[in-house]
């Protein structure tokens, strides 16, 4: 017997009973984004293994035991993109649309493939929303950034279950110097500190104070503080941003351990987290990297974006009951017909009717069938109206218009007149 054929572990089905979550999820999104002026950019699924090498950094999770890479044909290395950040910088190179200080507010929305242990609200295909703005240098833009999901979280009724956690790592040089007065105070413990970390200290030291090592943590109150390295100029950029939230209301914490998974960030960086969904709490994650397009090989280029994961993001629409009703429904009216002359003449109603009424919701059965089967499809789509043409309807040019949602009367309604009679039905309904 051959082998049942599966979805590989970690990589899910949207299956057709959450892809209306999925897309109500994705068109608040889009709108909000159209809303702030931002335009889309699509980037290959594949890339060269060495951009997210040069991008997200050797010694990341991500580049050490993350990535989906293999040899094409031709014997180049390619790889599953891990992320987005690097195919749309490196987009911006190639085509020359960062050069000369030119601004760009870009958003993106597609899959992302990274070999991590499957669990509830990590997988190894997921799907990201991320947003990413070129030559601004100001705290004003990473202000709007978190504004925008803030009001994000306001729409979809999550604003009372995330929190925004807020640092800033300084410019690379401020960070640098902390970063040696850091691995100075680790280096003198270094047999108190875990595997990891040891092995950290020496490829990515500043990872190491997110650490959920208990006696690591316990050696890091002491610590020197990334705080007190900043420069004053990262210093007036985060007071910058937080007078902006102040301003604007939005509620953060700051987070003195907050470095973020990726090599490339500076000054700012912001995570929102929820304790809804289990150890898999951040569901947006972004900051500032002002030197990677440059790293890249292109021009010094400032730049800021944040990602969020849809997969967690629905998961606490759903954990919170946030999902709207409206979304069960399939189609608004169902088309129910009896007999083959009054099929025919449903077949062109309909038609009509979709000229008529662009945006209508209409299924028309299909496969006859009685009148009570007909009428448990109609019920299921979710329809607020049946429209019915049987043999009586037809021969008087007629068709029955029956209400599925509420005990009102069955109403008769000429042909000519139907477009317009059903459009204000359901303009009641809506
Ligand atoms: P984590 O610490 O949870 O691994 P990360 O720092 O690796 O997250 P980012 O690279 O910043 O994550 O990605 C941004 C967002 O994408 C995350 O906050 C999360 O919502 C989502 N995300 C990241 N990895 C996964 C995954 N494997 N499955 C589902 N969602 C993910
Ligand atoms: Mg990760």
């Amino acid at each position: 017997m051959s082998k049942t054929l599966q979805a590989i572990r970690g990589m899910n089905d949207l299956l057709p009973e959450q892809t209306p979550l999925w897309r109500y999820f994705e068109g608040q999104v889009a709108r909000l984004l159209d809303g702030y002026g931002y335009r889309q950019i699509r980037t290959p699924i594949v890339e060269f293994t060495e951009l997210f090498k040069r991008s997200i950094g050797e010694v990341t999770d991500i580049v050490e035991k993350e990535m989906y890479t293999f040899e094409d044909r031709n014997g180049d290395s390619l790889t599953l993109r891990p992320e987005g950040t690097a195919a749309t910088v490196r987009a911006m190179i190639e085509h020359g649309l960062t050069g000369g200080g030119q601004p760009q507010k870009l958003w993106y929305i597609g899959p992302m493939f990274r070999h991590e242990r499957p669990q509830k609200g990590r997988y190894r295909q997921f799907h990201q929303i991320g947003v990413e703005l070129f030559n601004f240098t100001g705290p004003d833009v990473d202000a709007e950034l978190i504004a925008l999901t803030w009001r994000l979280w306001q729409q979809l009724g999550l604003a009372e279950s995330v929190t925004l956690e807020l640092n800033s790592l300084g410019t690379a040089q401020s960070r640098a110097r902390y970063r040696d007065a850091l691995v100075a105070y680790l280096s003198e413990r270094l047999d108190q500190l875990d595997e990891d970390s040891q092995r950290r200290l020496k490829s990515n030291p500043l990872r190491i104070l997110d650490s959920k090592n208990a006696q690591t943590q316990a050696l890091l109150v002491d610590a020197p503080r990334l705080e007190d390295y900043l420069d004053e100029e990262s210093r007036a950029h985060f007071a910058g941003l937080q007078a902006r939230l102040q301003a604007l209301d939005i509620p953060y914490t700051l987070n003195p351990r907050l470095v973020r998974g990726l090599d490339y960030y500076s000054k700012t960086v912001f995570e929102w987290v929820t304790d809804q969904l289990g150890a898999q709490g951040t569901v947006c994650a972004g900051g500032r990297y002002d030197a990677l397009v440059e790293q890249m090989g292109g021009k010094q280029t400032p730049a800021v974006g944040f990602a969020m994961g849809i997969e967690r993001l629905v998961l606490l629409l759903e954990t919170l009951g946030k999902v709207p009703d409206e979304l069960a429904r399939q189609v608004d009216v169902y088309f129910c017909a009896f007999g083959e002359a009054a099929e025919l003449a449903a077949l062109q109603l309909s038609e009509r009717l979709r000229d008529a009424l662009p945006g209508l919701r209409l299924a028309v059965n299909a496969g006859g069938g009685s009148f009570k089967s007909q009428f448990k499809k109609a019920d299921k789509s979710g329809a607020h109206f049946a429209l019915i043409l049987g043999d009586e309807e037809l021969a008087a040019r007629q068709v029955a218009l029956k209400p599925l949602r509420d005990d009102s009367e069955q109403q008769t309604i000429g042909w000519e007149a139907l477009p317009e009679h059903l459009a204000a039905c359901l303009a009641q309904v809506k």
